[in-house]
């Protein structure tokens, strides 16, 4: 698996140089290179660079406020960056307007034109394009049916429901053929099943035209499931890229570690180093454990809590067992999964059991043992 860290990023090789390159990564299409935008005295993007790859579907993620949406504004020319230059296709685009780059684009309130029907919005692009009425039609129906919606197409938008509206502002994106679909959080108005089969649709689109995606959101559940990679945004600056699972199971920082899904954050010293991994000291034992640094002091570990299992014997700390002896504070139901909190020696922490995989349901004030493997758990930087 291929990972991109902050800092050790491809961003200086040539875009078309494969022959020095050991893995298949398909060529870069669009390159941002150290891009700011400032508005006053408040950064909203902070010298961020990115090389997007054709054919793949990226996904900025990150909080409220992160610069999300104005780094995407950036790709679609409709805000200037303050500094910083953006390639596409090896040219400089950063001074063209939105129409002559030629990007696809679903944005949240860039909505469809009331007054026109499904079939006049899709068809919108193509006019504005002076193509051929025959090509128009073949076009805007080709469009409609890849989101399913060739049935509405004499429909007016207020009579579509939010997800058929969503469905026809895609069309309608990807219906000149675009190079690049920029998204802006297009699921965000959708209430929360509607949301997960529409993700599963979008994925499925993507698969099938093999255009570029860029989409933005702050779901990160979202953002794992539909993403080749994901790009971690936090005030204005990439904090983590790569691959869903990756990014998951091996973040960069406490930050990353707590915004995609939840973690366990534990404090223990290193004791040693060893091979590229930190020695830790926790539960009376000493274990090696991977992660983002091996300086000494104390460590910022992270365990996702679906590696932590709950045991009523006393272990029998065979080695890379770790064990932390606590107690049951509370128990919560989540369907396929209990969600135990638990204080332990090392703190509080939290375990995720699968419901048809627990023989013993714990019970608050149950005396317990919290283990996890060593390989489980993870250094991050305390950030
Ligand atoms: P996100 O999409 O991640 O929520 P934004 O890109 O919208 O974040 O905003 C990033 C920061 O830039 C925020 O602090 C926001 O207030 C600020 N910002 C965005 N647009 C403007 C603007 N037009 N004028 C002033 N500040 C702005
Ligand atoms: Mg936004």
């Amino acid at each position: 698996m291929r990972e991109d860290f902050p800092g050790e990023k491809s961003i200086d090789a040539p875009a078309n140089d494969r022959a020095g390159s050991r893995s298949a990564d398909p060529p870069v299409l669009l390159s941002v290179r150290n891009i700011v935008k400032r508005y006053g005295s408040a950064v909203a993007v902070n010298d961020i660079c990115l090389d997007i790859r054709e054919g793949e579907l990226l996904t900025m993620l990150g909080p409220s406020g992160s610069g999300k949406t104005t780094l995407l504004m950036m790709l679609a020319g409709f805000v200037a960056p303050t500094e910083g230059e953006m390639l596409f296709e090896g040219a400089n685009v950063a001074p063209l307007p939105p129409e002559k780059r030629n990007f696809g684009m679903v944005f949240q309130g860039y909505a469809l034109f009331p007054h026109l029907s499904v079939f006049d919005n899709v068809a919108f692009p193509l006019r504005v394009r002076r193509q051929p009425k025959h090509v128009v039609r073949e076009k805007v129906l080709s469009a409609l049916k890849l989101v399913h919606m060739e049935p509405f197409a004499g429909r007016m938008p207020k009579a579509l429901s939010g997800g058929q509206q969503q469905r026809v502002a895609l069309a309608r994106a990807i219906v000149f053929d675009p190079k690049v679909l920029l998204l802006d959080e297009p699921l965000g108005a959708l209430d929360r099943q509607l949301r997960a089969s529409l993700q599963d649709e979008l994925k499925a689109l993507h698969r099938r035209l093999g255009t570029t995606f860029v989409c933005v959101t702050h779901d990160q559940e979202e953002a794992m499931s539909m993403s080749d990679r994901v790009v971690v945004m936090r005030e204005g600056r990439i904090v983590q890229i790569g691959e869903p699972a990756a990014i998951y199971s091996r973040p960069q920082t406490r930050f990353v570690a707590n915004f995609l899904g939840e973690s366990n954050v534990l404090g223990a010293p290193v004791v040693a180093s060893d091979g590229g991994r930190s020695v830790i000291e926790l539960a009376g034992g000493r274990f090696p454990v991977g992660g983002a640094t091996t300086e000494p002091g104390e460590a910022c570990l992270s365990v996702r809590p679906e590696h932590i299992s709950i045991e009523y014997d006393p272990p029998d700390r065979e080695a890379g067992e770790i064990a932390l002896e606590g107690h049951v504070r509370d128990v919560t139901f989540v369907g396929a999964d209990y969600r135990v909190h638990l204080d332990t020696e090392a703190g509080p922490v939290i375990a995720r059991c699968r419901t048809s995989e627990q023989t013993r349901i714990p019970g608050a004030g149950d005396q317990v043992w919290a283990k996890c493997r060593a390989s489980a758990v993870w250094r991050v930087i305390n950030d």
